[in-house]
């Protein structure tokens, strides 16, 4: 990040001014040599050695030491370059030399450790003086193997010796592919052994924790399969990694490591850490549905992130420059749309804006200690790394916030689902319901209907007794029920007399009449609940009385004719000139071997009795007049 910022602003405007600054300060600075340092005054916290210290700036990377030795060069050292703790030049081509002198006014050799505090240096050489004239180099830098370093430390650190009342001067060459940011401090070799255990240990629990977050996330999405928590994961990675190889512990630990991946690997963490932070966005804020379009572009710039570092060892400087931009850009591009989600009241927008804060306030607290406006310590030296973790703990807390709001969506839907469910069931139960009901009146009715239609099939359509059909089942049965019981079935045969010549005179809807009439005084003199009365057929009637002698049926039978004959339906054609019935009797109790045939038969005999003898008569079969 610190890199980043230095991308900013290490050209364009920033080199005007230092132009200007340079101008009014090269004279005096070139005749001002600083004052040599006095080594016996480094001992408790680092001394920094930027205002001692002389630069010159080699365009072409060309010079060699002896030439930036020997006059017009070493005359154009000039003093004053370094800004705040450390030498600051942004993105450069060039490299530049550094010349600065120590002495020992002291009786004892002294030894103190020159730290170059920025590791991603692509060349960093020291040339210090040897025994009598010979110069010593000590090459190393980031292009360099690890071991090439004179001290085991992730940025560079080379022991000094001074003898005792000795002056000597050093020179250091830089070369950087990226920023070239040169903080050089002194130490005593104990205080900076103390410092790099202090710096191993800050380290370690911020590198610590990033690898238990990243761990824990990857098992939850194992075990959850939700996808976010795997964004989440790539981003912490991504970010764990951009500052390991920042600090210089990437190139530290990571064996076999060619030159144009120790110099890049800041810069690819970087392009990752912007790539998997946005996709975390992405997936965090589902921008996809809240901004629609727009969420393409944001798409876009994920995946120049995630493609850009591919470029970069073929393209050197130029792109790296660009791609600084498409930083900013992706910063203000992120800040914009946690904007929008903050304005939706997404509450994954605050969470994601309160850790991308930390990380903002982490790396100014950075700035604002080169600009020497806050002290350094343990925590401020570590901002950057204590600004991540707590952003990497938000955003953890992101992922659950956001997992315990899907549960509830899950939650709520599962809830409507059950209601619709249970609607539909109690729908589907009423209509059941509505169906049983409407299938048993139908029922009802139907078996109504059947009664009817039995009641009509057993009754006589123009008079409304019963018809012969039934009469028959009825004979039959009572037939058989007097056998049984040995009692008497009596059975009287009707026939209207004339009544020819009835329907010839006055039509047949009167004939239909007159038959309804009779019928309805022969209904009125039935008395008993066991008898019955019934068309047989024309004009014919029977009467059917269980249990009944000759004479009971006989009496039944003149109630009706005098009855009639009260009446006095007229029939001129009648020599009676009234209408009259014949009536034949007869009863018996049913032999064994007899059938209702044979009582039919002597009604019948009767009735033709009756005819013959002059009509308007009741006749009782007698078996000796036949
Ligand atoms: P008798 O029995 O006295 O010898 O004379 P009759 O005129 O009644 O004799 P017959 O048995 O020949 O005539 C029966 C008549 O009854 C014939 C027919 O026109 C009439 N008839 C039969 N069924 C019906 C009916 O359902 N409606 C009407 N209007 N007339 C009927
Ligand atoms: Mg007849
Ligand atoms: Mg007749």
């Amino acid at each position: 990040m610190r890199g980043a910022a230095q991308f900013s602003c290490g050209h364009g405007l920033w080199r005007w001014l230092w132009g200007l600054v340079l101008l009014a300060a090269l004279l005096p600075a070139r005749a001002q040599q600083p004052a040599p340092v006095d080594v016996r005054d480094v001992t408790g916290p680092a001394l920094v050695l930027a205002p001692s210290v002389q630069a010159l700036e080699d365009p072409q990377a060309t010079f060699t030491l002896a030439q930036v030795m020997q006059p017009p060069l070493a005359g154009r050292f000039a003093a004053g370059l370094g800004k705040d703790e450390a030498f600051n030049f942004g993105i450069t081509p060039s490299a530049w030399w550094f010349r600065f002198t120590l002495e020992n006014p002291g009786d004892e050799a002294l030894t103190r450790v020159l730290e170059v505090a920025y590791p991603r240096l692509s060349q960093v050489t020291l040339y210090q003086p040897g025994s009598g004239a010979s110069v010593q180099p000590t090459e190393t830098g980031m292009q360099a193997p690890f071991a090439s370093r004179p001290l085991a430390w992730r940025a560079f650190a080379f022991p000094l010796k001074l003898g005792p009342q000795t002056q000597q001067t050093y020179y250091l060459r830089v070369h950087s592919l990226t920023a070239f940011i040169v903080p050089l401090r002194l130490w005593q070799p104990a205080a900076f052994a103390h410092h790099v255990a202090g710096d191993s240990a800050a380290q370690a629990w911020y590198f610590g924790m990033a690898s238990a977050m990243v761990l824990f996330n990857l098992l939850i999405f194992l075990w959850l399969r939700e996808r976010l928590f795997l964004h989440y994961v790539f981003f912490a990675a991504s970010m764990a990694f951009a500052l390991a190889a920042q600090n210089g512990l990437v190139k530290q630990f990571l064996p076999l490591q060619p030159p144009w991946w120790s110099d890049l690997a800041a810069t690819f963490g970087y392009s990752l850490a912007i790539a998997t932070g946005l996709q975390f966005m992405r997936k965090l804020l589902d921008t996809a549905h809240t901004l629609g379009r727009w969420d393409g572009a944001l798409r876009a710039l994920v995946w120049f992130f995630v493609l850009s570092p591919v470029v970069f060892p073929f393209t050197g400087q130029s792109l790296i420059r660009t791609a600084a931009v498409v930083y900013l850009l992706a910063i203000v591009v992120a800040a914009a749309v946690l904007a929008h989600g903050m304005l939706r009241r997404q509450r994954s927008a605050y969470f994601y804006g309160a850790a991308a804060l930390m990380l903002v306030a982490g790396a100014l607290v950075n700035v604002l200690r080169a600009l020497g406006l806050v002290p350094t310590n343990v925590f401020t030296a570590n901002a950057m790394q204590i600004g991540s973790a707590l952003e990497m703990v938000l955003l953890a807390l992101a992922l659950a916030d956001r997992y315990a709001q899907l549960r509830r969506e899950k939650l709520a839907m599962q809830k409507d689902l059950l209601q619709a469910q249970t609607q539909l069931i109690e729908h589907l139960r009423q209509s059941e319901q509505q169906l049983e009901h409407k299938v048993l009146a139908r029922t009802e009715e139907l078996s109504r209907l059947n009664q009817q239609l039995a009641a009509l099939s057993v009754t006589d359509g123009l008079t409304g007794i019963a018809n012969r059909r039934r009469f028959d089942e009825l004979l039959q049965a009572e037939w058989l029920r007097a056998r049984r019981a040995g009692m008497a079935l009596g059975l009287a045969i009707l026939d209207v007399d004339w009544f020819k010549g009835y329907n010839d005179r006055f039509g047949h809807p009167a004939g239909d009449a007159c038959l309804r009439a009779i019928a309805t005084l022969l209904r009125e003199c039935v008395q008993r609940e066991a008898d019955l009365v019934a068309r047989y057929g024309g004009e014919e009637f029977v009467m059917l009385m269980p249990g009944e002698s000759a004479a009971g049926v006989r009496r039944s039978c003149e109630r009706l004719r005098s009855r009639l004959q009260a009446q006095a339906m007229a029939h001129p054609d009648s020599p009676l000139g009234q209408v009259t019935v014949s009536v034949g009797i007869a009863s018996m109790v049913p032999g064994a071997d007899e059938g209702p045939q044979q009582l039919l038969r002597r009604a019948d005999v009767a009735l033709y009795q009756a005819k013959k003898a002059g009509r308007d008569r009741v006749v009782v079969f007698e078996p000796h007049a036949v």
